[in-house]
């Protein structure tokens, strides 16, 4: 009888450790993902959040492989990767998709993770990228509103680490955390972008200008490059709205501004400044291959025909251009040598259209703004 109750009592308490054993481990868990969620939601670029999950959640979770896809149906989700220096096809571990397809067969409509041991016709497709395939997996689907978003695969080593049957609340927890943080980034991104970009020409608006002229004033400050700015007015554009009406007018503004992106290097700004005025940033040159290139554009504008129902318009343009040449020393600010170099290719501008219109006329170099070079003297 004692021999009995001296059992029950050592397996009673082999028991109670197993539990203890399991609500720790339980707890830690809880505790890693709570700092793991905490992290995620405080990332503030897609690229930061695609680096965060591939790099840091094996060593959260305790897992040896991540994989993640995505759907980018409209290839804008790797350009803002790509513009926040996450390249493709350095991170093999992020596959694009173009369509739902895949997750749709994978996942159904019940979009259930699936949790349980790696087989190739079942999770190849989610680990592209594994240098030795996973004996577990947890395939999780990333979605919001019922929009599909992609979906994060998860891999171990261990056959017991991910097995059917198992809870998947954690699991659906994390994917929604996970797809709630996907969700922003990429409204943030499209904000971002769309608040940057004139609707009606494709081209950045004045506000990008803004941000990006200090910038490029710095860059070529710590380079000692030239940069050069045009100032570029449709002449007597008033009379197109007037001749041909505004949507006319509209057509003609979308094709100058397609026409001279097209003569700008990649890495040249060109903004909409209002109107029809565009500003235009191109870094390393000089003054007087600025000026061959303004040229350039004014005649290209010069040959466009713009066809407009069974109108044929055509337009000039007259172009102001400026240059900015970093001193010796400095003695403003960067917002004052912007205002400076824009100021001055307007002036040249406004010189061109008192010279007869298109045609291109220079300001020059200077070094920097005269009123702040005089105030110190
Ligand atoms: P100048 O050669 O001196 O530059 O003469 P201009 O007629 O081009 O200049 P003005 O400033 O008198 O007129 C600019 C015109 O541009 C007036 C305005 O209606 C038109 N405009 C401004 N924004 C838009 C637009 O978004 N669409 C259209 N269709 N017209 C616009
Ligand atoms: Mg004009
Ligand atoms: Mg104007």
């Amino acid at each position: 009888m004692e021999d009995n109750l001296n059992t029950d009592l050592s397996i009673l308490e082999s028991h109670m450790d197993g539990m203890l054993g399991r609500v720790q481990a339980n707890s830690r868990t809880f505790r890693r993902f709570q700092a793991f969620e905490m992290r995620l939601l405080n990332l503030n670029s897609l690229a930061e959040l695609m680096r965060y999950v591939l790099a840091d959640s094996k060593a959260f979770f305790d897992i040896d492989v991540v994989n993640f896809c995505l759907v980018d149906d409209k290839d804008e989700v790797n350009e803002y990767l790509e513009s926040d220096g996450f390249i493709l096809k350095n991170n093999p571990e992020l596959r694009m998709l173009n369509n739902t397809e895949l997750l749709q067969a994978r996942f159904g409509y019940s979009l259930e993770p699936y949790l349980g041991p790696y087989t190739e016709d079942k999770c190849g497709e989610f680990f592209l990228h594994a240098d030795k395939k996973p004996v577990s997996v947890a395939l999780i689907p990333l979605n919001r509103r019922g929009k599909l978003m992609g979906a994060l695969s998860l891999g171990s080593y261990q056959a017991d680490r991910f097995v059917e049957n198992m809870a998947t609340d954690f699991v659906k927890h994390m994917a929604s955390v996970v797809s709630i943080c996907l969700e922003n980034n990429l409204n943030f991104e499209t904000l971002r972008r769309t608040s940057f970009i004139d609707t009606l020409t494709g081209v950045n608006n004045r506000r990008f200008l803004e941000q990006r002229l200090e910038e490029e004033v710095d860059r070529t400050q710590r380079n000692s490059d030239p940069l050069t700015c045009f100032f570029l007015d449709i002449d007597f554009f008033k009379a197109v709205n007037d001749t041909y009406g505004h949507q006319a007018g509209d057509q003609v503004l979308l094709s100058i501004a397609t026409a001279v992106k097209e003569q700008l290097r990649n890495n040249d700004v060109l903004a909409r400044y209002g109107g029809e005025e565009f500003v235009a940033l191109l870094s390393n040159i000089s003054n007087d291959k600025a000026q061959d290139i303004a040229e350039r554009i004014r005649k290209t504008i010069n040959d466009i025909t713009v066809e407009f129902n069974r109108d044929k318009i055509q337009v000039t343009i007259s172009i102001g251009v400026a240059t900015y040449l970093p001193g010796a020393e400095r003695t403003s600010t960067s917002q004052e040598i912007a205002e400076n170099l824009v100021h001055n290719a307007d002036k040249a501008l406004y010189e061109a259209k008192h010279a007869g219109r298109n045609c291109v006329v220079s300001s020059g170099i200077f070094s920097e703004p005269e009123s702040r070079v005089s105030n110190l003297k």
